[in-house]
């Protein structure tokens, strides 16, 4: 077995070297090595600059902006990136939702959400988590009623809290498991939705930790209106949506 580097990999290396060292943002990497607390912009920047030179979810596939990268080029990426220290990409968009949504989501979905996911413009927090649903998490209550307003328009009016929600502080979207059908197994009752953070009715409140910080989250939900345009796949099939993501 030949363990070596080709020529075009030892190129690629230089190429992935050269880029981090003339392209990764100066003041990201002070706030780094001086230890400061991250703003939401900070977490963004290497993001950006990934994202405009085509190299920001290297997994994807390719009709949705990935590399193409062999195995031993991606494993090259990963070498540099952490001999140099770079702070990985934020997980929630680009390593968990995406894959649901270009694997499970309409053409619709994948026009309006992906872009956003890639260019990092739009953050994303994940609200899995309950106070009474965390390992046992099919056991969760945040409840989704389906509702047909006075113009036709189809939506869910959710009830129910999330916590443990990571940077959701700074979430201009989450992607949420919700009991669509309280009447059936755990699992079979429960839809996979894609809500606004802005949306009226969702606030967020800091969980301060033993550090002082305030990373974590409880996400209330009080009679917020979702489009049901925004759930993933169909009605209380959600639970493989939420396995699916797990994966990533
Ligand atoms: C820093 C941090 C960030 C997080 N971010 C997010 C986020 O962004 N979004 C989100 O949705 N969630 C998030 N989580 C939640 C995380 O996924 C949950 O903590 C996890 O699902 C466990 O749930 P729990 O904390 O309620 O613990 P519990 O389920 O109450 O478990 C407590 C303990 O009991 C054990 N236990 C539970 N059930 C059993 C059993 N049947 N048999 C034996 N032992 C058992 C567990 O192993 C654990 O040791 C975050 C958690 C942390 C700590």
């Amino acid at each position: 077995m030949n363990l070596e580097f080709t020529p075009e990999e030892e190129c690629f290396r230089e190429e992935v070297r050269t880029f981090i060292a003339e392209n990764y943002p100066v003041e990201q990497r002070a706030k780094q090595n001086s230890n400061a607390s991250l703003e939401r912009e900070d977490y963004l920047s290497w993001h950006k600059v990934l994202a405009r030179k085509g190299w920001a979810a290297p997994h994807w596939p390719v009709e949705h902006g990935g590399t193409d990268w062999t195995a031993t080029k991606r494993y090259i990426w990963t070498e540099e990136t952490a001999r140099a220290d770079c702070r990985p990409l934020l997980s929630f968009g680009i390593q968990m939702l995406a894959p649901v949504i270009y694997t499970f989501g309409t053409e619709e979905q994948k026009q309006r959400f992906l872009p956003g996911i890639y260019n990092g413009d739009v953050w994303w927090c994940q609200g899995y988590s309950e106070p009474g649903a965390g390992s046992d998490l099919a056991r969760l209550s945040t409840r989704a009623e389906r509702i047909t307003d006075e113009d036709g328009k189809e939506f869910y009016l959710v009830n129910g809290q999330k916590t443990w929600t990571t940077l959701g502080q700074f979430a201009d979207w989450g992607f949420f498991l919700v009991r669509t059908d309280p009447d059936v197994k755990p699992q079979a009752g429960i839809s996979f939705l894609l809500i606004d953070m802005k949306s009226t009715g969702v606030s967020v409140r800091p969980i301060v930790t033993l550090d002082g910080g305030a990373e974590i989250n409880d996400v209330f939900l009080d009679n917020v209106k979702v489009l049901v345009r925004n759930r993933i796949r169909h009605e209380n099939q959600g639970w493989n949506c939420a396995k699916a993501l797990l994966v990533h």
